[in-house]
């Protein structure tokens, strides 16, 4: 089994997730006792949300090579970003490494493919919906369709993440904003819906809602577990 390097605390709430999914997906597949062997380096998220909030990309570009060159020294064999924000210098922080980065939006995208979706919504932070990183990647490597909410809904669905869900804050009447909107860009077309914020899980599930939906944070960690059980590795 290889190594898995997550960076995570983007926020703590969501890591506690991949780290729960990706040794639950090993022990499914391995049976016994068997547990992910894995890394886990942890920000301190208020350094990175001021950093993202007042623009300055290139520093928190270089905490995050700093994290993924410690995880490589350290013998993990693949970095796996624990939220789709900062997949921003994914380009970077994979040049800052000898090992593979496992990009969130491949992992997704694939699912997506697979199940024969053309258009998607995409919800997450606004940089993630309204710059081109994300989305860019969907389009130009997936061929992939993609819409996003309306400027008055992203912001709606920013807020909630940063102000409730990276706080471990989860209201039912988040919950039905998330719905309602997720309803609307079915309306508009979309076969499934991205949950591109890895704490967007936390408050809706397929459960609740008829469109598909794409958890980026379940997908990510098990495309994450794969690489790990791959054979020959
Ligand atoms: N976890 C979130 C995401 O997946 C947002 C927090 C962050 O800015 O990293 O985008």
């Amino acid at each position: 089994m290889q190594t898995i390097g997550l960076i995570g605390g983007m926020s703590w709430e969501s890591s506690l997730l991949y780290y729960q999914i990706i040794n639950q997906r090993v022990n499914e597949k391995l049976g016994g006792h068997h547990s992910a062997k894995c890394f886990l380096y942890s920000v301190d998220f208020d350094e990175i949300k001021h950093l993202q909030y007042q623009g300055k990309w290139d520093e928190a570009t270089d905490i995050m090579i700093d994290a993924a060159r410690k995880l490589e020294s350290g013998g993990a064999d693949c970095i796996v970003i624990c939220t789709n924000t900062m997949h921003k210098m994914a380009k970077e922080v994979e040049a800052s490494v000898t090992i593979p980065l496992l990009h969130i939006a491949d992992a997704t995208a694939s699912e997506m493919v697979k199940d024969g979706v053309k258009k998607v919504a995409l919800l997450g932070t606004a940089f993630t919906m309204e710059q081109d990183f994300y989305k860019g990647r969907l389009i130009d490597k997936f061929g992939l369709d993609v819409i996003v909410p309306s400027e008055a809904d992203r912001v709606i669905i920013h807020d909630i993440i940063y102000q409730e869900l990276c706080l471990g804050i989860v209201k039912d009447e988040s919950r039905q904003s998330y719905l309602r909107i997720i309803h609307e860009l079915s309306q508009q077309g979309a076969e499934g819906v991205i949950l591109g914020c890895t704490e967007i899980t936390m408050l809706v599930s397929q459960e609740i809602c008829s469109v598909p939906l794409y958890d980026t944070t379940r997908l990510h960690a098990e495309a994450a577990v794969d690489f790990a059980l791959e054979e020959g590795r």
